[in-house]
């Protein structure tokens, strides 16, 4: 069987690398190649910058909503083929289907959608010094930008960073993960289909340590948004920073989740579902560590490890599997290593613990049931590394000074849930928790406004409305004498 090749999107056309090498792309739920990926190199990044650096002069002086009215258009494109990007990315990653169509796609349009609109209504500051002078500061668009992507939530975070960039007038060079390139590839086919200019979008597959390590390394590529993992980050940065590029880096994460025993128990419960277990725990968001005040903590336990024992594990094809594959071998190899760590580190396993085959089809694929951990140390390792994956662990507190330790004793400070009914209580917690973003009494509620990023070891700025403009803008302040 001949498979697909995806292409990169260089200047406007789908091409080939120019070592003419591709990379296999692996069916995570089913264990075998399904297509395969550009093994691109500093080549085909320097082609993708010349392109760019061709295009950027126009595309910056194409009128605010012209290109807002191009970007509309590839969100309705993006809509419109929801079914087949959703069909993808679910092959892909190995995310249930239904959480492609309801989440994954949906937010890949509303984010192009937001920053189009967006960019209409970003404005430039004024300062008038009482008659002596007046000042106005001017954002201009960089030139051209390196946006660079995880697997997790493959579309999503890809037109998360690349939207932003487009709406404020620069030209991008853009890297999907290799392990899920398959979206990327069928939004270059969106952009040509919606009339984006040649050169200002162009994405580059293939490997991190190549086709990553060749944009951020790239002396005319002046700016570069990341989104992965810490180790990664830390080396992007260690790169681009002595080179003065600007850098916006979302990272890894270690979430805690409060649950206080004056919380709303069912809607705790059930959230504590998702929170735990979206997309096989594969979300930088998911709580990893679930801390549950003593007096609620056996009745919790017992009713979560219950509900947790239930959940469907299987083909992400089918309407009612919960959780489909993790994303490649290497990943459920890493995932399990935690768990006989966790083991090793005096936890026990009250549900999960285990990989799975659902058989047929899926017979090879990369199953992990999803797992709860008692027992253990708020600062042993387990509790202390980002396993990324459907493994959760739970224990008890009694204070809350007490659980404020547990939860700021990680390197990472990305986000935060509490569940509680005492406003004093949750203002508190919003206030103490070492955290870029602290959800009360939900999770994953989104606005697209509010500044989104991590403290500590979880990254460097924010993403999120007009915080994304200023970081793909350089400003310019004009001092006017009067
Ligand atoms: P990685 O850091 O492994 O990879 C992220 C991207 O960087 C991929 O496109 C990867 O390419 C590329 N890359 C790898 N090495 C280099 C390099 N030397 N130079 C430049 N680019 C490179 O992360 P994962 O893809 O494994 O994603 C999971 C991580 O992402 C988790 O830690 C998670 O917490 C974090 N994350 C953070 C979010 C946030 O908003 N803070 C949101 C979502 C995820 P390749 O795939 O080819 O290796």
């Amino acid at each position: 069987m001949r498979l697909l090749k995806i292409q990169n999107y260089i200047g406007g056309s789908l091409v080939a690398p120019n070592s003419g090498k591709y990379l296999d792309n692996i069916n995570p739920a089913i264990g075998e190649v399904y297509s395969q990926i550009p093994d691109s190199d500093r080549h085909d990044i320097e082609q993708a910058q010349q392109a760019a650096e061709k295009a950027k002069e126009s595309w910056a002086k194409t009128p605010k909503n012209k290109r807002s009215e191009i970007m509309m258009r590839i969100a309705d494109l993006i809509d419109q083929n929801l079914e087949e990007l959703a069909k993808a990315e679910s092959i892909d990653n190995g995310k249930p289907l239904k959480l492609a169509k309801a989440v994954d796609i949906p937010r890949a349009s509303s984010n192009m959608r937001f920053f189009a609109t967006g960019i209409l209504h970003y404005s430039n500051e004024s300062h008038d010094m009482d008659g002596i002078a007046i000042n106005y500061t001017l954002r201009k668009p960089i030139g051209v930008v390196g946006c660079i992507s995880p697997w997790n939530l493959p579309l999503y975070l890809f037109t998360w960073k690349i939207a932003p960039a487009l709406a404020s007038g620069n030209c991008v060079v853009a890297k999907p993960s290799e392990v899920t390139p398959m979206t990327a590839y069928l939004f270059s086919k969106l952009c040509i289909e919606a009339g984006l200019p040649a050169g200002v979008l162009n994405i580059v597959h293939g490997l991190g340590s190549k086709v990553g390590a060749s944009i951020t390394s790239h002396p005319k590529i002046k700016a570069i948004s990341f989104t992965g993992g810490t180790a990664t980050g830390k080396h992007i940065a260690s790169v681009a920073a002595p080179m003065f590029k600007k850098l916006s880096l979302e990272l890894g994460g270690k979430n805690p989740n409060i649950i206080f025993a004056d919380c709303d128990f069912e809607k705790a419960l059930k959230t504590t579902m998702h929170s735990s277990f979206a997309n096989q725990g594969q979300i930088c968001l998911c709580g990893s560590r679930i801390f549950v005040q003593r007096p609620i903590y056996d009745k919790f336990k017992t009713a979560f490890v219950d509900k947790v024992s239930k959940l469907k594990v299987g083909n992400p094809m089918d309407s009612d599997s919960n959780l489909g594959a993790v994303v490649s071998k290497e990943h459920q190899e890493k995932v399990m290593s935690y768990v006989a760590l966790a083991q090793e580190e005096g936890g026990t396993i009250l549900t999960g613990g285990v990989t799975v085959n659902p058989g047929g089809i899926n017979e090879k694929g990369y199953f992990i049931r999803p797992t709860v951990i008692e027992g253990l140390s708020f600062d042993c390792r387990t509790n202390q590394e980002e396993i990324f994956g459907p493994v959760v662990t739970i224990m008890p507190f009694d204070t809350e000074e007490e659980v404020l330790t547990y939860a700021n004793s990680t390197e990472y400070g990305l986000a935060a849930t509490v569940w509680t009914q005492d406003v004093g209580k949750a203002t508190r917690m919003g206030a103490n928790l070492e955290s870029g973003i602290v959800w009360v009494n939900c999770w994953l509620v989104r606005d697209l406004r509010t500044p989104f990023g991590g403290v500590k070891n979880s990254g460097v700025g924010r993403e999120g409305g007009f915080n994304a403009f200023n970081f793909f803008t350089e400003s310019t302040n004009v001092c006017i004498a009067l």
